[in-house]
């Protein structure tokens, strides 16, 4: 089962922004309007993960860790099954069988803190421990009973950048939870929680750069239950912009073709001295209307209808685009 924790692990668990990505979006499963995020060495060395959310009871502490779906493997169907849709419920599992793991944490209301190890596998039992209300992720040593992943971990600037890029796009995600990111002890980033649209646009501007507040244009356009809101850069000769596109459906980052399509052809009257549009822009939908489950790990949606939501985005953005022109 180990080995197959190891498996499931490697669909999961990439490199260390994968694991950064795990324990953050947990962080925010569990309320928390603060994360803290401690990286040592690229996160080959150290990820720590701090929030203070609802936090967990000790009793169910061995169970966010314990496996749930290997245990169900019962066939070859099955683990063809976890191997193309990955696990849910997994992450902590799959983690702890490739890294050195603890877990602490008080829940809310309690008066005590609890952790659990895991190392090589083995559960210790969970023990008292000091912590505010929330929870401490720590993953240590990262693969190092896995040498031929270990192998793969790019330099430790790269995989920073990694954490780095990941970080930017669930702080522009979630602008009101506070977000700190620190590399080998030196904090790297500080990102305030927002409390209206105006700091919202301060978040903005601190993860994608000063200028881009005045060189973007704001959209806020809702019809037929979908809303388009966000900031689009606009076109401009003489300052360099970061080549960034954000684009979250119902809070999630999308890479999608249907949403590139439309966002291309919108900027295709504009002249854009050969750069990609700057933009972060948020589409809010019924639920029904939209399969987030294409891949969990990857940013893959399915609209129902396409055609509609493509239409949406391409007129919204073009008449907001055109008047800029006029
Ligand atoms: P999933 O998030 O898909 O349920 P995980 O392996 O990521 O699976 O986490 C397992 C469980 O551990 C979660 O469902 C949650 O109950 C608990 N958990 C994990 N991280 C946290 C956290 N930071 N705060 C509170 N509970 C957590
Ligand atoms: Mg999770």
């Amino acid at each position: 089962s180990d080995l197959i924790n190891q498996i499931a692990a490697g669909e999961v668990i990439e490199r260390p922004s994968s694991v950064v990505k795990e324990l953050v979006e947990n962080s925010l499963d569990a309320g928390a309007t603060r994360v803290e995020v401690d990286i040592e060495l690229g996160g080959a060395r150290l990820i720590r993960v701090r929030d203070d959310g609802d936090g967990i009871a000790a009793d169910d502490l061995p169970l966010a860790v314990a496996s749930h779906a290997t245990s169900k493997i019962g066939s070859f169907d099955d683990l063809e099954h976890v191997a193309s849709m990955g696990f849910r419920g997994e992450a902590l599992a799959s983690m702890s069988s490739v890294a050195r793991f603890a877990m602490t944490s008080r829940l809310r209301g309690q008066d005590n803190a609890f952790r659990i190890e895991v190392d090589s596998g083995r559960m210790q039992a969970a023990r008292p421990a000091q912590h505010p209300q929330g929870t401490s992720v720590e993953v240590r040593d990262l693969f190092y009973n896995v040498p031929a992943r270990r192998k793969f971990l790019r330099a430790e600037r790269t995989e920073f950048a990694h954490i780095d890029d990941l970080l930017k796009s669930l702080a522009l995600a979630r602008s009101k939870v506070e977000f700190r990111l620190s590399h080998n002890g030196k904090s790297v980033r500080v990102w305030k929680a927002a409390r209206d649209d105006q700091s919202m646009l301060m978040r903005v501007a601190e993860v994608l750069g000063d200028d881009f507040p005045q060189q973007s244009l704001r959209i806020d356009h809702a019809t037929a239950g979908m809303r388009l809101s966000g900031w689009v850069g606009l076109p401009t000769a003489s300052r360099p912009q970061a080549d960034s596109q954000y684009f979250y459906v119902n809070g999630r980052l999308v890479r999608d073709r249907v949403v590139a399509h439309a966002v291309r052809q919108a900027y295709a009257d504009v002249l854009f001295h050969g750069r990609h549009p700057v933009f972060v822009l948020y589409l809010d939908l019924d639920p029904v209307g939209v399969d987030v489950n294409v891949h969990p790990a990857k940013s893959e949606v399915r609209f129902r209808e396409q055609r509609l939501v493509h239409d949406f985005l391409f007129r919204t953005l073009h008449e907001a685009l055109a008047e800029t022109r006029a």
